[in-house]
């Protein structure tokens, strides 16, 4: 499995750079987790719009999903510029009905609903999912592929439940839009210090930090998490690409 990280940053994206995206392949097969804010724009960079096989969704917050309509509109722009594609499936969980809804788009994308309790099959990836802990509803995803493990936090903050759920995973990608220390409770949000603890407890074989904050030195956030987890600490950077080898 390759994976490449589109966009990382939390909130809002940083000049010509994107918010939440990732980019998983497998044997042809093109899969982007989330899709914000120039996640589009970047994804580009990587591979063209048409080939583009599935999208899938952790929750509805903008910084998470604002690419979807321009997504759309080029979808429909290359079917009419082009050969006409097939329907982009938009995976989303149904307890937002209204954001579900605007996943599909005449034909050019559809709505696919996951229902959290039962894993599902993607091309190549077997997804599992566990609720975070956010304002809004918002799934982890546990994705496997033929010989690695990925799992990828989405938004939350702190939750013993992620040990059993990101056990043994060969590559985290663990929010951390709080230094430690802050209180991410609060906000749904976690800290540097609680990724690393929960790198460890999960005995994951890499951690990369991402859905950065705007704030602070975000070298901090990466010796804050290694202060807790022995593996490697990877700070995520718009174009990083992880092929199933640790760094
Ligand atoms: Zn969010």
């Amino acid at each position: 499995m390759k994976v490449t990280i589109v966009g990382c940053w939390g909130g809002f994206p940083r000049k010509l750079e994107a918010t939440s995206g990732y980019l998983l392949q497998e044997d042809g097969f093109n899969l982007l987790v989330d899709c914000g804010s120039g996640v589009l724009s970047q994804l580009q960079a990587y591979i063209d719009v048409e080939d583009l096989d599935a999208v899938i969704l952790s929750h509805y917050h903008h910084d998470h999903i604002a690419d979807i309509g321009p997504l759309q509109f080029a979808r429909l722009v290359k079917s009419h510029t082009g050969s006409k594609l097939p329907e982009l499936p938009i995976y989303g969980h149904r307890f937002n009905e209204g954001e579900f809804q605007r996943l599909s788009y005449k034909g050019f994308t559809v709505g696919e609903e996951y229902n959290p309790a039962v894993p599902i099959t993607i091309g190549p990836f077997k997804i599992s999912f566990l609720q975070t802990r956010h304002p809004v509803p918002c799934y982890a995803m546990r994705i496997e592929g033929q010989n690695h493990t990925v799992v990828y936090s989405a938004d939350t903050s702190y939750q013993e439940e992620f040990f059993d759920f990101f056990r043994g995973a060969d590559l985290l990608l663990m929010e951390s839009n709080l230094y430690k220390g802050m209180d991410g409770a609060s906000i749904g949000h976690t800290t540097s210090e609680e990724a690393g603890i929960l790198a460890k407890e999960s005995n994951v074989r890499q951690l990369v930090l991402t859905h950065l904050p705007h704030f602070g030195d975000l070298d901090q956030l990466v010796k804050e998490a290694e202060e807790k987890f022995d593996g490697p600490v990877t700070l995520a950077k718009s174009g990083y690409v992880w092929d199933g080898e640790k760094i």
